[in-house]
């Protein structure tokens, strides 16, 4: 694990649910996904990407992989550079990825195997590297290409050699002592906040609250707890196809395809 503490964010924010939610609030914005967690009356941890803010300097891809010992060709967290228009009126703009920690996270419901992946009371989605058997189902199902097989973790016994699915966990052991995800604390822009959703007085609450935030892939119910701000493009196809959007994936292997919105 990299050293880098960084500084330490609010705690009120973060170590208020940490493992069983505690009682919290009543509403929050008038978000989708929010408000219906926020009747749960518990914490749920989400992240907040300001794109407008997101240089495309991949800071934080590098702070995760670093975090984690990520292998080569396999990210837990990226940045896409999309561009759009026709010479000479192009335009880049930046899309910071990880696991959306979706409140109805089908690699959840695909995994058949008791307790190797689960979402946490707190609304994190978690691998278990024990108890992963490999078969990569939950690689499959995942609608955001978050999930991969990392062959440097698992169990080979009970991994055939696939290794574990691996992904993000907003960085649960450094949240559990109140501190940043790595992300987060590396950005230099301050595109990427962490916090808690259902706590109306936080970060993440308020921006969320304050702006048209939106989530990928909205129409698959998959109720992402990361929100996006200024990334309205994302699910316009009409503004995608005028302006002739691609893609140009970064730090990704050959399956982490088109699949953001
Ligand atoms: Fe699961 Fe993918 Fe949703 Fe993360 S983004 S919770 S890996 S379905």
């Amino acid at each position: 694990m990299n050293s880098n503490s960084g500084p330490k964010i609010n705690r009120r924010d973060l170590l208020k649910g940490i493992g069983k939610g505690s009682a919290l609030v009543t509403i929050v914005a008038a978000a989708p996904g929010v408000a219906q967690a926020a009747t749960e009356n518990k914490v749920r941890f989400g992240m907040v990407i300001d794109v407008r803010r997101c240089s495309g300097c991949q800071a934080c891809t590098i702070a995760c992989k670093s975090e984690f010992d990520v292998p080569i060709g396999a990210s837990r967290s990226w940045v896409e550079h999309h561009e759009a228009g026709v010479f000479p009126n192009t335009e880049k703009r930046m899309l910071p990825r990880l696991c959306n920690h979706c409140s109805e996270p089908p690699c959840v419901d695909i995994c058949p195997e008791e307790g190797a992946t689960y979402k946490r009371d707190d609304g994190i989605v978690v691998v278990d590297e024990t108890k992963c058997i490999g078969c990569a189902k939950c690689v499959e199902a995942c609608p955001y290409d978050a999930r991969f097989m990392n062959p440097f973790k698992g169990d080979p016994a009970l991994t055939k050699g696939n290794g574990a699915a691996d992904k993000c966990d907003f960085c649960l052991h450094r949240i559990s002592q109140g501190v940043a995800p790595s992300c987060v604390n590396t950005c230099p822009g301050r595109a990427r906040i962490f916090g808690d959703l259902n706590d109306p007085s936080s970060e993440v609450a308020k921006l969320v609250a304050e702006f048209d935030a939106t989530v990928l892939r909205r129409k698959d119910k998959t109720k992402p707890s990361v929100f996006y701000i200024g990334a309205d493009w994302i699910e316009s196809k009409n503004d995608r196809k005028a302006k002739q959007f691609s893609r140009v994936d970064t730090h990704r292997n050959e399956r982490s395809t088109h699949r953001f919105a």
